[in-house]
């Protein structure tokens, strides 16, 4: 239907160079927003225009949902531990879960493929990571994908709780700072639950999010269909699915990834955040 706003041939030469224009405002409008979401933006929203932008800019499209940037845990999964939920009527839901990012090319390449299967995922940032690559961590906020806290050094060793508090508030801040994203979802390295930081981030209310199936992308020596059998094998409906976009070269896991999606797609799965995953049970 938005293809009849400016698209048509009908219209003189004139309208669509103004049309052009609104749309280049409200896109320059749509993407300072992304990259200032702590400014006060008022309740003024960005002149709607029913635009194909991609058929404009594909590069400039603004981003489909930045009004969101609060993932919150729902009540019943605050200072818990949830591995995999279950789904009402067993729905056929999975959630992607990529760790130990932002990572320079492999991110990237990971939100390709991503947004070429309109496939929503978490990440689990780490904190010095971000700070090495806000731009990518403003892409993946910006393309809709939910973001939960992986500590700031990625430390399996015991920690007091002053450490383990600066491990996940440094993270935190950052992680604000960067996308304006807040978010009550952490993982613990290595999913180590008895170190100070699961115990940390229960206290805080945050649900400590591990995993019911892990691709073993970490695995040196494994090939990346190796991958993709242990998610297919290992897929259920509410499962919690382990790949790694970070710490360490993860171009196997790139190019696991189509078939990964491909098959789960085959299987009947719909992929889902861990923050709408954990409204699900
Ligand atoms: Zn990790």
């Amino acid at each position: 239907m938005h293809q009849n706003s400016i698209c048509t041939n009908n219209y003189n030469k004139t309208t669509k160079t103004i049309a052009l224009i609104t749309i280049a405002f409200s896109l320059t409008a749509c993407n300072y927003m992304a990259i200032r979401p702590q400014s006060k933006t008022t309740n003024k929203e960005p002149l709607k225009v029913a635009v194909p932008t991609h058929q404009l800019n594909p590069k400039s499209r603004p981003p489909a949902k930045m009004k969101n940037l609060n993932f919150t845990t729902p009540a019943k999964y605050q200072g818990k531990t949830v591995y995999q939920i279950k789904p009402r009527n067993q729905e056929k839901v999975i959630a992607l879960t990529v760790d130990d990012g932002p990572w320079t090319k492999t991110t990237s390449a990971m939100l390709d493929i991503f947004k070429q299967n309109n496939v929503k995922v978490t990440f689990f940032w780490v904190g010095n990571a971000l700070q090495a690559n806000p731009e990518i961590a403003k892409r993946v906020v910006a393309e809709g994908h939910a973001i939960g806290n992986h500590t700031w050094h990625h430390w399996y060793r015991n920690m007091d709780t002053t450490t383990a508090k600066s491990e996940i508030e440094r993270t935190n801040d950052l992680i604000y700072k960067t996308t304006g994203v807040k978010t009550s979802f952490f993982r613990p390295p290595g999913g180590y639950l008895n170190n100070g930081l699961a115990a940390y981030a229960k206290n805080q209310q945050n649900s400590v999010v591990l995993w019911s199936v892990t691709s073993a992308d970490t695995d040196p020596h494994a090939k990346p269909q190796a991958f993709v059998k242990n998610v297919l094998k290992g897929a259920k409906p509410g499962a919690i699915v382990l790949m790694h976009d970070g710490g360490g070269n993860r171009e196997r896991t790139v190019k696991a990834l189509p078939e990964i999606i491909s098959g789960l797609k085959q299987q009947g799965y719909r992929f889902v955040t861990v923050p709408e995953l954990l409204e699900m049970q």
